[in-house]
């Protein structure tokens, strides 16, 4: 039996035989054009057109984040640039594949330059080029292999378009070489609840027909497992699998303490799948994606209709929205200071919103805006917030633009050490685990190798945690968590223990985390949560609460 590590995605267990996916095409090699360069031309557009109409058609089929990602890249196929720099290629004697290759890497390297959110898409546009090249060969494209009988899919990257439209019926669980935690592969398999693995160092070591147990909560692929491993792994599955089928209650704990469940949705279009899901309303909406392609700062008109969306889907509910988070991994053309050394510490997320204050009082006056033709309950929040001056800044204008209930995250570790004169200015907060974590370990969220950072189980993030968690009781404010910590179903009762008043995550999460939560008691949840802050690492946390969780 080995352990490989990677980046587990979701809570997911599988167990089964794997099998990998087919080779991606080979490079097209450097033979000079045949014949004129007119029909290469039109052979290329014809291939292009082909497959953008594939990756939408596909993208309809998929709807939700899917869509969005596979018409992105349907637009990518008919970029006019990406066009212009094939035909250039052409007309100087290059052969039509080759011209599609090269232009597309050109492109892929200027994306994986800029970095961040744009380094993570230069992946989707090797796979466009990829099917635009099969087409021009005449051979089906690259994708997921076919299968009578259900399967653990190996891979070394998923294009969206494959991740998209897994058969879920027989693909079990997906384990991937490359990809971090924010890749598309990621994404996309933790919004369809995919048990998932990303970046597996040593994936390519497992052969087609090895039996292995994907553990997504441990982040492991566990090869050659014993048969009681592999019952175990199963016991896991149908447990889940029943969480999911449970009835759709209003989150809490065994004793009745109620923990509202919400949602993060990045665009309106996700709200129906959150309701579907049992969201109690939103407890993040990322309002930057909804302008992460556009040049300009959005108008207010424009602003607003899509907030009336939103709020209109959740009557009489909690919608928190929060204002745009711009910069390091969200960069915006409009917002965010280029050539900065250290974007996750640069001007980002507040301080870009305080700099360009036009930009914030547009966006709070289309939501005052929406919320006043709407019912939803709409709370508004801003992101990375420093202290308590920067907490009074944004409170003050929130207020002044008709904002009702103003609020701050909880993503800096300073914000979290003064939680207590927070709270006497801001209505609430909102833990950002992800950034809280990032800058209490000093990892970046983005990079690879600092990834085992990345852990929000850390008692040094659960002691921040902690110290919101009082300040938000001592004040009667709430205290809410939307990292994705709160998509952990055993750290999420920690997080209750800690004084965590709602938890939200993204919607597939829900199930898991409403059935862990109906397990415990919240006395229990509070001796869950003394024995992660008292141990000395993230491993020693997981094990101690798993221990203090099985002895109750
Ligand atoms: C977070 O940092 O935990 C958070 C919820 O915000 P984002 O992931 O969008 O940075
Ligand atoms: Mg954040």
């Amino acid at each position: 039996m080995r352990e490989l590590p990677g980046v587990g995605v979701g809570r997911g267990t599988a167990s089964g035989p794997v099998l990998r996916m087919a080779a991606p095409l080979g490079e097209p090699d450097q033979t000079p054009l045949q014949g004129d360069a007119a029909s290469a031309k039109a052979a290329v557009g014809e291939a292009l057109a082909s497959v953008a109409t594939d990756l939408a058609k596909r993208g309809v089929a998929a709807g939700g984040d899917a869509q969005a990602v596979l018409e992105a890249q349907a637009l990518m196929a008919q970029d006019p640039s990406v066009l212009d720099d094939v035909h250039s290629r052409i007309d100087q004697g290059t052969n039509p594949e080759r011209a599609v290759f090269e232009a597309f890497k050109a492109f892929q390297d200027i994306l994986s330059g800029i970095g961040g959110y744009m380094g993570e898409r230069a992946a989707d546009l090797s796979d466009v080029a990829q099917r635009i090249i099969a087409r021009l060969r005449g051979v089906s494209a690259p994708g997921v292999p076919e299968s009578e009988t259900p399967f653990i899919l190996v891979a070394h990257d998923l294009a969206p378009a494959d991740t998209a439209l897994l058969d879920l019926e027989k693909v079990l669980a997906l384990v991937t070489r490359d990809g971090g935690p924010t890749s598309h592969t990621a994404i996309l398999a933790r919004s369809k609840g995919i048990t998932a693995i990303v970046g597996v160092v040593d994936a390519d070591s497992l052969a087609d027909g090895d039996v292995v147990i994907v553990d997504s909560a441990a982040g492991v692929v566990v090869t050659d497992p014993t048969a009681e491993q592999v019952a175990e792994a199963e016991a896991t599955r149908a447990e889940r699998l029943k969480a999911r089928t449970a009835p759709l209650t209003a989150g809490a704990l065994k004793d009745g303490h109620a923990v509202p469940l919400l949602a993060n949705l990045g665009s309106p279009s996700d709200a129906a799948a959150a309701v579907a899901a049992g969201a109690e309303g939103v407890g993040l909406f990322r309002t930057e994606f909804l302008f992460l392609d556009a040049p300009y700062a959005p108008d207010v008109a424009s602003q607003k209709a899509s907030y009336v969306e939103l709020l209109a889907a959740f009557p009489g509910k909690k919608v928190v929205v929060r204002a745009l988070d711009a910069g390091a991994d969200k960069p915006l053309p409009f917002l965010t200071d280029k050539g900065e050394e250290n974007p996750a510490l640069g001007r980002r997320g507040l301080r870009a919103l305080r700099h360009h204050e036009e930009i914030l009082r547009d966006q709070l006056t289309a939501l005052a805006q929406a919320d006043a033709e709407t019912e939803a309950d709409l709370w508004v929040m801003a992101p990375m917030v420093a202290d308590v001056e920067e907490t009074q800044y944004f409170v003050d204008i929130a207020r002044e633009l008709g904002i009702r209930t103003p609020g701050v995250m909880a993503e800096i570790p300073s914000l979290a050490l003064l939680a207590e004169q927070v709270l006497e200015v801001a209505d609430f907060v909102s833990i950002g685990t992800n950034d809280l974590t990032q800058y209490t370990l000093a990892a970046d969220r983005m990079l690879g190798s600092v990834a085992s950072y990345q852990d929000p189980w850390h008692p040094a993030v659960l002691r921040l945690v902690a110290q919101l968690g009082s300040a938000g009781a001592a004040s009667g404010k709430g205290v809410g968590i939307c990292g994705e910590a709160a998509s952990d179903p055993l750290l999420a009762v920690v997080l209750v223990g800690l004084g965590a008043t709602t938890l939200s995550m993204t919607p597939a999460a829900l199930a898991d985390v409403r059935a862990e939560l109906l397990n415990h008691t919240l006395d229990e949840a509070r001796a869950m949560a003394e024995a992660a802050v008292a141990a000395p690492s993230a491993a020693a946390a997981r094990a101690a609460v798993a221990a203090v969780s099985s002895s109750l």
